[in-house]
């Protein structure tokens, strides 16, 4: 049970359900942010005297408001406002790992962290606070995890190059990598070609999202910002030449069916996913996530029923969309092979009808 309503609810079908629940799942598109769960804002919002507005938990997330993005962005700033101190750092990420993750069988998450969303947090407490949430959470659980700290693309190039240097001057074993979140509208990707050039340089990974195009800004990210994979994306499938050339480098596309379809990405917001079916009919590496799942009325395990139902996709194609996920991880070999290990033996006890 999620306790609160799905923006797009499937008819009922226990075979499917059945299917979804036990897939084992592998996030790579979730930010930390957007899985707070209304009770949880609402509580911390009590906690640190902030007012909401007169909303409560169930009016807080208004998901079909969010086609447009400004208007979401605009809700993520007041959930960002009201987790501030360690206790609320730990509680939020522990919840976002267990009935958030693993209660959904995700049996690992790179974490996108934006400290720009934390204004007032110092980075290292930040840090401090999630780190303590995750390992609880694996302790409790089993799920694994690690961080992808996120720039905010409506920002500086200078303010993205600052955050880099303090993601390396304060480097913790559990921050993987780097990304590039809020508006692609407004902060295209060449602004932060330093920025991503020194991550590299540091030997930290690199993620991006792309949610509006257009389909030149994946060689951007690519061949500029060195990227190794990409956040949304479903542009890319307007440009042959370029598809052809991520297809034969695999490059993964870290898709989110719901958010992406309440935003217009991926579709034209009437539940058909074409853009996806798209996608992994040209053979891309397409990996299936959840964004932001309370503010978009979604779940990690939604996300697939929704695939099911829209596009037919069975046990085969989903478990394809987590292996495709295993890949993409930025776990060393040996850490990736034993994730891939815990996948396959899940995927063998997935019910088939
Ligand atoms: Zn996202």
């Amino acid at each position: 049970m999620t306790g609160f309503a799905y923006s797009t609810p499937t008819p009922a079908d226990p075979v499917i359900d059945a299917l979804v629940a036990a897939l084992p799942k592998v996030s790579l598109h979730c930010h930390l942010l957007g899985t707070v769960a209304p009770a949880t804002v609402v509580d911390l919002a009590r906690k640190h005297r902030v007012d909401l507005g007169g909303r409560t938990a169930d009016d807080l997330y208004d998901h079909d408001s969010y086609e447009d993005l400004g208007e979401f962005l605009r809700v993520l700033d007041v959930v960002g406002s009201v987790v501030r101190d360690l206790d609320d750092l730990h509680r939020v990420t522990y919840e976002s790992l267990t009935a958030g993750g693993a209660a959904h069988g995700v049996l690992y998450r790179e974490i996108q962290l934006s400290p720009p969303g934390h204004e007032g947090v110092p980075y290292s407490r930040l840090l401090d606070g999630v780190i303590a949430g995750a390992r609880d959470a694996e302790t409790d659980t089993g799920i694994g995890f690690g961080l992808v700290i996120g720039i905010n693309r409506e920002r500086s190039g200078a303010e993205a190059r600052r955050l880099v240097e303090q993601v390396i001057a304060d480097r913790r074993d559990e921050v993987l990598g780097i990304g590039l979140d809020y508006a692609e509208v407004n902060g295209p990707p060449h602004g932060f070609v330093e920025a991503y050039r020194l991550a590299g340089d540091a030997g930290l990974g690199r993620t991006a999202h792309s949610e509006s195009g257009p389909p030149a800004h994946v060689l951007t990210l690519l061949d500029d910002l060195g990227c190794s994979r990409i956040d949304h994306g479903y542009h890319v499938v307007d440009d042959p030449e370029i598809t052809a050339r991520c297809v034969e480098e695999r490059i993964p596309f870290n898709c989110t069916p719901v958010s992406s379809d309440i935003g217009r990405y991926s579709g034209s917001g009437d539940g058909t996913h074409e853009r996806i079916r798209e996608m992994v009919d040209a053979g891309l590496c397409v990996t299936i996530d959840s964004d932001d799942p309370p503010m978009f009325g979604t779940d990690p395990t939604h996300d697939f029923r929704v695939l099911a139902h829209a596009l037919g996709y069975g046990a085969e194609q989903l478990g394809a969309f987590t292996l495709n996920a295993v890949e993409a991880t930025w776990l060393d070999a040996s850490d990736k092979q034993a994730l891939r290990q815990r996948v396959e033996a899940a995927l063998a006890a997935v019910p088939t009808p």
